[in-house]
């Protein structure tokens, strides 16, 4: 089967490569659409032995999939040849305490497609623990949307809904517009939200606006702490950080109002993960501070039919449909900065 293979740092090669073969809890999944995410373009920088793909054979990434289930094993009950599946990223082992007590996503020995296993920028994947590591995709949703949904937008919908109690009527400012804040806007807004959006690109807050937000604030131009508590009278319920500068980690606390919550959904990259927060003000202020990661399987099903009525639409962040060959001048574009939206691979 074609497959996109690192090869070395930004050595990204198209190969033909074996076709896995499942064994008995394994299901073979025909790729048919996969989105291209940033979190790829980290592992393509640093190269195929960076420690972050831990599994043998060709190391091939990608795990924002959808696909059509090709053939079992023996002991995989609930799903068959033929059926439409997304693979969640937050794959698991079944047997952990974390598995055993309802949150897979934490699961101690996570199953993630392109890190843990031969990922998605392939012709074919197999899915390991298929029973627990594959979700039905509804009839009426594309490949394309399965996989738009990618690793943002389960991201935030497990964060605001399932971590942060997201309710009607509140004020939730997010800070960073790239493709997991735009996932949080549109979030935000079915869930009832007044959304206010904050970033420093033009193009951003254009697609801010696009996915829902009612008020956007180029922070270049305006203070945009000052901005937030004039809008809200006084502070935010919600602050989203999408992007996890210690600059935006502390514009999200001073944002809120007294008792409000911090969901922290970028990662912090820079000194080892380390920002600095005035604790004072988020003990004397009474603020919440909310991690989140990924998202349980079996909470698809609360996504699926929201997408169905078109209260959620990650589409509208998909800017480019593209071929497997095109993925290594994606991960260039972000290496330049240039590029725009959410890009899926359609054709192998
Ligand atoms: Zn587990
Ligand atoms: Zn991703």
């Amino acid at each position: 089967m074609k497959a996109l293979v690192l090869e070395g740092p930004h050595e990204l090669n198209l190969r033909d490569i074996d076709v896995p073969k499942p064994g008995v809890e394994d299901a073979l999944i025909k790729v048919e659409a996969i989105g291209v995410c940033r979190s790829d373009h980290h592992f393509w920088e640093w190269g195929p032995d960076s420690g972050m793909m831990n599994f043998d054979g060709p190391k091939v990434m990608g795990h924002e999939i959808s696909g059509t289930v090709v053939e079992t094993g023996k002991d995989v009950t609930n799903f068959k040849v033929g059926d439409r599946v997304v693979i969640p990223f937050s794959g698991s082992d079944g047997t952990c305490k974390y598995c055993n007590s309802g949150q897979p996503h934490l699961c101690e020995n996570s199953y993630i497609p392109g890190v843990s296993y031969i990922g998605g920028y392939a012709e074919y994947v197999c899915v390991p623990k298929a029973n627990r590591n594959l979700a039905h995709l509804p009839d009426e949703l594309s490949f394309l949307n399965g996989a738009a949904l990618g690793c943002r937008f389960i991201t935030a919908f497990h964060g605001l809904v399932d971590r942060a109690a997201i309710t009607i009527g509140e004020n939730v400012v997010v800070f960073g517009c790239g493709g997991v804040g735009l996932s949080a806007i549109n979030i935000s807004k079915a869930a009832g939200a007044n959304v206010i959006a904050v970033d420093i690109n033009p193009e951003n807050l254009k697609l801010a606006k696009v996915m829902g937000a009612d008020t956007i604030i180029n922070s270049n131009d305006v203070g945009a702490v000052a901005e937030i508590q004039k809008l809200t009278s006084g502070g935010a319920d919600l602050a989203v950080d999408a992007l996890g500068l210690e600059v935006t980690v502390n514009n999200c606390i001073a944002s809120l109002k007294k008792g409000g919550r911090l969901l922290q959904i970028g990662i912090t990259t820079k000194n080892g993960g380390n920002v600095s927060v005035p604790m004072t003000s988020v003990v004397m202020r009474e603020i919440s501070v909310i991690g989140t990661l990924g998202m349980p399987p079996f909470r698809y099903e609360s996504i699926w039919p929201m997408l169905s009525a078109g209260k959620l639409d990650p589409s509208k962040m998909v800017t480019g449909e593209i071929s497997i060959s095109q993925v290594n001048d994606v991960f260039k574009e972000m290496s330049n900065n240039t590029v725009k939206g959410t890009n899926v691979v359609t054709s192998f």
